[in-house]
This record gives C-alpha cells, sequence and structure tokens, in this order.
C-alpha cells in the first residue's frame, strides 16, 4: 500500500495492529476519523491511553476494574464462600448479565494451553489455591468453555486443591462443547450455572 503521507501511514500501521482489522480496514477507519471533528479523535485516544495507564486487576478476583478491590469483590451482598472460576472478564460479564449468580469470581486470565505455549505459571491459578486454602471458600464453580483447553485448566486446578474440603462443581452442558461462554444467551447461561454438576462426575463422562 503505497500512501501519500507518513503520518497517515503511522495511523493506518498502528490501527492494522488490531485483531481482525487488516490495512484496507484500517485505512477506512482512519479516513473516517478524519472526517470527524478533531474532538472525536481526542476523546478516543485519551480513552485508551487513560484506560491502558490507569486501569487495575482487582486484588482479590483479577478482574478488570477502576480500583484495588472491585465492586463485586466488595460488596456485601455477595456469597464469598461460593467462587466461580472464570477465563475473563468477558465472562464475568456474561454470568453477571444473568443477574442469577450471587457468589465471588476468580478470573484466570486465560486457559493451560501448551500449544500456544501457556503453562499454569502464566495464568492467575496460584492465587486461587493460596484462597483456597485459606479456608473461606465453600465450593468452586468451574465455568470455563468446555473446550480441551477448558478441561485442562479445570483438571489441573482440581488436581491442585483436591485435598482440602470443598465443593467443586462444573457449569451444567447446556453450554455446547467448544463453545465460548460469553456467546451463550442469558438462560443458558443463568440455568447452566443453576444446574450445575459435581466436578468429578464431569470427569467421568
Ligand atoms: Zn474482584
Amino acid at each position: 500500500m503505497e500512501f501519500s503521507s507518513k503520518l497517515l501511514e503511522r495511523a493506518v500501521n498502528e490501527m492494522s495492529q488490531l485483531p481482525g482489522i487488516g490495512k484496507r480496514t484500517a485505512l477506512r477507519l482512519v479516513l473516517h476519523l478524519l472526517k470527524q471533528p478533531k474532538e472525536q479523535t481526542n476523546g478516543l485516544a485519551d480513552a485508551l491511553q487513560t484506560m491502558r495507564s490507569d486501569i487495575k486487576f482487582c486484588r482479590s478476583c483479577n478482574n478488570i476494574s477502576d480500583v484495588e478491590l472491585c465492586e463485586i469483590c466488595s460488596s456485601s451482598n455477595r456469597d464469598e464462600t461460593l467462587v466461580c472460576v472464570v477465563e475473563d472478564i468477558r465472562d464475568v460479564m456474561a454470568i453477571e448479565n444473568t443477574s442469577s449468580f450471587k457468589g465471588l469470581y476468580h478470573v484466570l486470565g486465560g486457559k493451560i494451553s501448551p500449544m500456544d505455549g501457556i503453562g499454569p505459571h502464566d495464568l492467575n491459578i496460584e492465587p486461587l489455591i493460596k484462597k483456597v486454602k485459606e479456608g473461606t471458600i465453600k465450593e468452586l464453580i468451574f465455568a470455563l468453555s468446555s473446550t480441551m483447553e477448558g478441561d485442562t485448566t479445570n483438571f489441573y486446578i482440581y488436581k491442585q486443591i483436591q485435598e482440602y474440603n470443598i465443593n467443586m462443581s462444573t457449569i451444567a452442558r447446556g453450554i455446547s462443547v467448544g463453545d465460548e461462554l460469553e456467546y451463550a444467551d442469558e438462560i443458558t447461561l443463568a440455568r447452566s450455572i443453576l444446574n450445575r454438576v459435581p466436578f468429578e462426575s464431569s470427569l467421568k463422562t
């Protein structure tokens, strides 16, 4: 792609670093911004910069938050003995949308995936094991997508905490195998949390 302007070229190159955005789409977006009032571009740039510099990860659940302890963890209306293990913030949002879960979350930040070079130590698993050892958690619900990586991650965590006296369950498979949680509709997702099954029985199937 030949550019008549280095400034334009730089903007297009930066934009095309985003997933799913090729050079042509990047050019279309940049040209769109050029047509809009300057304030719009400034607002976008400021939102991105401030997000990047000020955002925090909750010190308890690791969810993305504006404060040290996220709203969910600091709420007195949540059941701290019940913890739902999820991959990332999109799953927290999907489950929160169902309004049917009153426990807390633990955000792993990904799934174990040897193919992608992601091992247990790259994820937020250690703090979860520590929380279990501390003894406040009575039940863990595994709500990772039912892919091979999700199952591997569940099993790894299960092995680490098997000896502690807590219930472990996994969301019911109303969620189709291979589906990402965030795409499940609210009713299906709410039902699969309510109808969760003991983790160990899910191993035998
Ligand atoms: Zn939190």
